[in-house]
């Protein structure tokens, strides 16, 4: 409470704001991930790997939109790109000079990628692809796994009265055998298992390559298609996941960064299945959506994917995840106290635990007030991260930014530490 106190006091224009939203959107929000107690910053802008809320307060963003903020904000050279399409139109009802190009360096760069076509975020791709799967296989049911997301629309952490009515039947993440038992046991009634590489919302827990591969055994002998949610693990490798693992799935699902910060979904895969979508066959599936090829998006993705986020550059940046995740492991561990950052590269999440973490049930030990606690701390700290404990880097982030990160790291565990 006292935490709160300090944080209400601080922020006074914050709070205002978020009492003014609350009149016209329900609690003053309309992203769920981005509200907490007692209300969350409302932010006035961002530089580089920095963002400024409305009380003036300059932090490092460490939430990197969940990811999507890979480029860090206002990246000169995606900027150039969006100024450059703004001035040719952009809203052109027709194919435009760029999504061609687009479509082309995602197929370049993502292995199981031999086609692709856009929508407008990474649930919408998800829904697209199991659609998609159902439709290919003529068959009902898909899988997906405990503590997975895949959208709003598509949420395996908990109950969601609002999950769109897949039948579903539910698996248990990292456990291969049981899960290929259970593809076996649906045999032609499943249509398709969706998975995330790595879990990112529940908690950036990477799949076991074994598991990973069972999955793509079990699904080839019954004919299901398997899909990939790389909406936020693309950004690990640089032919994503899949292509660092060298297993390939029927179907892949894309968002995030790779719209260059702007709004972005995208699924592809194996051309035979695909091509089922070309308006020139006898009984072509029907795609459509207003904005899929919007020329903002399709200026800022190329732009960012082929100029600034080469393969190099994606083996580096996550180095450095690498590197700074050690690096709070080894203040935690250093300090005896049970905190983990799990995850891969350049993703991660802060949990308790002191073992391995394999699984969602592994990490789910911390109580949600000493959680909220250590955000407040890190906050006032100037460090901005999800509530959730789930930190991402961006390209913007120099040393000093990650020494800040760990500093401030260790003096909030070191205050807290009666508490963890
Ligand atoms: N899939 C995964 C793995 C995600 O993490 C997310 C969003 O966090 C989505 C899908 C949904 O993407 P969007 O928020 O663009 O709809």
């Amino acid at each position: 409470r006292e935490a709160e106190e300090r944080f209400t006091a601080a922020n006074p224009e914050s709070r205002r704001l978020h009492a003014e939203a609350a009149k016209a959107m329900p609690g003053g929000n309309t992203r769920t991930v981005l509200f907490y107690e007692p209300f969350p910053l409302t932010l006035a802008s961002g530089e580089g790997c920095h963002v400024r809320d409305a009380d003036g307060h300059l932090y490092t963003d460490f939430l990197v939109e969940y990811t999507a903020g890979l480029y860090g904000h206002s990246h000169p050279v995606i900027r150039g790109a969006i100024e450059a399409a703004l001035s040719d139109g952009i809203v052109l009802g027709g194919p435009n000079l760029l999504e061609a190009r687009f479509a082309a360096a995602l197929c370049d760069r993502f292995p199981a990628v031999e086609r692709i076509r856009f929508c407008n975020s990474g649930t919408e791709s998800n829904m697209f692809a199991l659609s998609a799967a159902r439709a290919a296989t003529d068959r009902d049911k898909v899988m997906a796994f405990r503590g997975g997301y895949h959208g709003g629309v598509l949420y395996f952490a908990g109950a969601n009265p609002l999950n769109a009515p897949f039948p579903m039947v539910m698996a248990d993440y990292n456990d291969a055998e049981n899960a290929a038992r259970q593809i076996a046991a649906e045999g032609d009634r499943l249509a398709a298992v969706i998975v995330e590489p790595m879990l990112g919302s529940g908690g950036c827990i990477p799949a076991e390559p074994a598991f990973l591969q069972a999955l793509r055994d079990a699904t080839a002998k019954t004919g299901a298609l398997l899909i990939f949610d790389e909406v936020m693990t693309s950004r690990l490798a640089p032919g994503g996941l899949h292509g660092e693992l060298g297993i390939t799935p029927d179907l892949v699902t894309l968002g995030k960064y790779l719209g260059g910060g702007l709004t972005f979904g995208a699924f592809g895969g194996r051309a035979e299945i695909m091509d089922r979508f070309d308006p020139r066959r006898p009984g072509a599936w029907p795609h459509a959506g207003t904005f899929n090829n919007n020329v903002l998006t399709m200026a800022a993705g190329l732009a960012g994917l082929t100029q600034i986020y080469t393969p190099d550059t994606a083996i580096a940046l996550n180095r450095r995840g690498d590197a700074l995740r050690n690096r709070l492991n080894g203040i935690a561990e250093a300090m005896g106290l049970p905190i983990r950052a799990t995850g891969r590269g350049s993703m991660m999440c802060l949990h308790a635990a002191s073992g391995p973490v394999r699984r969602p049930a592994d990490v789910a030990g911390m109580p949600k007030a000493l959680r909220d606690l250590l955000h407040l701390d890190l906050l006032e700290k100037g460090q901005y991260l999800a509530r959730r404990g789930m930190i991402n880097l961006s390209l913007p982030m120099e040393a000093p930014d990650l020494d800040g990160l760990a500093a401030a790291f260790a003096e909030v565990l070191e205050a807290r530490a009666g508490l963890i």
